[in-house]
């Protein structure tokens, strides 16, 4: 497959990479080798062009200035935003001496990692922090905190942890959307259902 990495200027496609499960497919406008459009694929089957603001608006977090980029070190009282840039070998050096003191004092499950998503990407989702904290002997946490809450309560509201084909939908004959922002949080769903109201269902 061709890499559009050297290609500084075209549009082409991609899919979203956010902790979503509707995964939309985009088409990315560059320009001199900055990204300066991000577009819904009107081509893609299931969301067809339609994506959310977070991610339309996406090159503003992108090549914003004050996104971080390096890791900072507080400097006074929490709360309180004071913090000052440090090098990555300070920060790692840092982190690692308190864990080795965490360890000798309390034991290795002293340290809980937290962490899920965010990105969708083998480093950044699943990747080597699974295995480095097993090693570690870290205390287990069912990741995340609030995926692992939202199933619990599907399961306790629905009987399983199971879904409905979003595409099959548009057969039912009435829409119940319960506890649920959906043009907030799941915008494809919908546009499915207007889609089926025009036939009938309520
Ligand atoms: S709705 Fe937004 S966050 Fe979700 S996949 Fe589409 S563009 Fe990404």
């Amino acid at each position: 497959m061709q890499s559009h990495i050297n290609q500084p200027d075209g549009v082409f496609p991609s899919v979203c990479s956010l902790d979503c499960p509707d995964q939309c497919g985009l088409l990315l406008h560059k320009k001199d080798g900055k990204i300066i459009k991000v577009q819904g694929d009107p081509d893609h089957p299931v969301t067809k062009g339609n994506i959310c603001n977070k991610v339309r608006n996406m090159t503003a977090r992108l090549y914003d200035p004050n996104r971080l980029k390096q890791p900072l070190k507080r400097i006074g009282p929490k709360g309180e935003g004071m913090f000052a840039p440090i090098s990555w070998e300070e920060a790692i050096d840092i982190i690692t001496s308190k864990w080795k003191d965490l360890i000798e004092l309390h034991g290795p499950e002293s340290i809980l990692p937290y962490s899920f998503y965010g990105n969708m990407g083998n480093l950044s989702a699943e990747g080597m922090d699974r295995r480095f904290f097993n090693k570690l002997g870290a205390s287990i946490l069912e990741r995340s905190i609030c995926n692992a809450a939202g199933s619990v309560g599907y399961s306790y509201t629905m009987g399983g942890s199971f879904g409905i084909d979003p595409e099959e939908t548009i057969h039912t004959k009435l829409f119940i959307m319960w506890g649920i922002n959906a043009v907030s949080t799941n915008m494809h769903q919908v546009t499915l259902a207007q889609q089926a109201r025009k036939t009938g269902p309520k």
